[in-house]
Formats: C-alpha cells, sequence, structure tokens
C-alpha cells in the first residue's frame, strides 16, 4: 500500500510538552522526530566543525544566528531518511527562518500546542533535578517518593539554576515575541491546529490527531 508522506511542524512553549506529543505521533505514523536543539547537541557533542562554531558563539553569550540553523535544517532534511514523513521540533524560531522553512518544504500542518502562562509557570517550577546523578522530577507528574530525594540515588533535589520565576518570565516573553509573528504567518496559510495543552498527555494526543484527521494506518503499530 502507498502510504502517504506527512511534514508537520509543532510549536509550544516550555513545559506544554510538545517532545512527548512528537514522540508519540513519531512513533505511530512512521515519523522522523527532529528535534533542533538535539542536532546541536550532538554537534557539540561530536566536535564537529558545527559543534565548534556553537561552542564559541555560546561562549561569548549570543545565540546560534539564523544561517547556522538553516544550515543545520536542510542538511538534517537532505539526508531523506524520512520516507513516512517527518515531526520537527524547535524551529522555526522566527519569521525569517519561517520564511526560509515554507521556500523551501511544503508542510502538511503546524501543530500548536497552546498553554496558559500560568501554567507553564506552574509546571516548570515545579521542575527538580537530582544533585547527584541529574535525574529530572517534576513535583506535579513526576513526585520522588521521598519528598526532596532522588528515586535513584538518594540524592538531594535541588531546582535547575535557570527555573527562576524571573529566568522564566524572560524565556516566556521571549518566546512570544519570536513565535507569536511565525504562528500568525502560517495561520495566514491555514496551516496551524491549536490544541490545549493543559489536558493528560494521552488527551492532548487524540486532539492533536482528531484535528490532523490522522488515524492509525495499517503496519505502522
Ligand atoms: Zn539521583
Amino acid at each position: 500500500m502507498v502510504r502517504s508522506v506527512r511534514k508537520y511542524v509543532i510549536m509550544g512553549v516550555q513545559g506544554s510538552g510538545k517532545g512527548t506529543q512528537a514522540a508519540m505521533l513519531a512513533r505511530d505514523f512512521s515519523l522522523t522526530q527532529i528535534g533542533v536543539g538535539e542536532i546541536f547537541r550532538w554537534h557539540v557533542q561530536v566536535h564537529t566543525k558545527i559543534g565548534a562554531d556553537v561552542r564559541r558563539i555560546m561562549a561569548r553569550g549570543e545565540l546560534v544566528g539564523d544561517a547556522l540553523v538553516e544550515k543545520v535544517v536542510r542538511e538534517r532534511l537532505d539526508q531523506h531518511d524520512w520516507n513516512y514523513g517527518f515531526i520537527i521540533d524547535g524551529f522555526p524560531r522566527n519569521r525569517r527562518q519561517a520564511e526560509f522553512f515554507l521556500e523551501s518544504y511544503d508542510i502538511d500542518g503546524v501543530i500548536h500546542l497552546d498553554l496558559p502562562d500560568d501554567e507553564v509557570r506552574r509546571r516548570v517550577l515545579a521542575r527538580r533535578l537530582c544533585s547527584q546523578c541529574g535525574m529530572d522530577y517534576n513535583l506535579i507528574a513526576h513526585r520522588p517518593e521521598v519528598e526532596g530525594k532522588c528515586d535513584v540515588c538518594g540524592g538531594e533535589l535541588v531546582t535547575r539554576e535557570d527555573d527562576t520565576e524571573e529566568a522564566l518570565a524572560a524565556r516566556v516573553r521571549d518566546y512570544h515575541e519570536k513565535t507569536d509573528p511565525v504562528l500568525d504567518l502560517f495561520r495566514r496559510k491555514e496551516y496551524v491546529i491549536t490544541v490545549d495543552a493543559r489536558p493528560d498527555k494521552n488527551t492532548v494526543q487524540r486532539a492533536i490527531r482528531k484535528q490532523l484527521g490522522l488515524q492509525p494506518e495499517a503496519g505502522t503499530q
């Protein structure tokens, strides 16, 4: 049977669960999940030329520029290992990147996970990290068995350094400033479905599939 190729972008603020939702879609519809942040981390870890550039940029306290982001995304998509399509997360981050993307690829849908700012705050500020083994916890969704202690190693749970009220408020503001124009651009092309990201992950996933008109195909499970 001929399977369709599906190309999606998933967008959502930190804490909206977009990585989880993208993984669930990728699994059931044989999509290649592309996370731009992960690609950069990979380049840094294996010390590629791009990784060296990224390290230098970060050391200066700057953000990776559009040109480099576009190059990395283009290279990744040019690998063509996405026979049944892809779902991309972490791109485009601004209007210019969105325009580049639309020029190069036809996309089938933009999944916008909508989470009110006060809920973002509640979720992100509940994150904890084991100070010894680095295991992630969340006081809402993944509580440790003993308060303040890691289930795995018994280490003390701490708040991430960049999870302060002020830092989070700045990240959320930055997200809206950059992402809202991207969503507006995609909305004008009628690509965007908006899904309420507040319910549990299975409910959110069902809502995404319903709005995209997706049903699992035979042989993909
Ligand atoms: Zn631990």
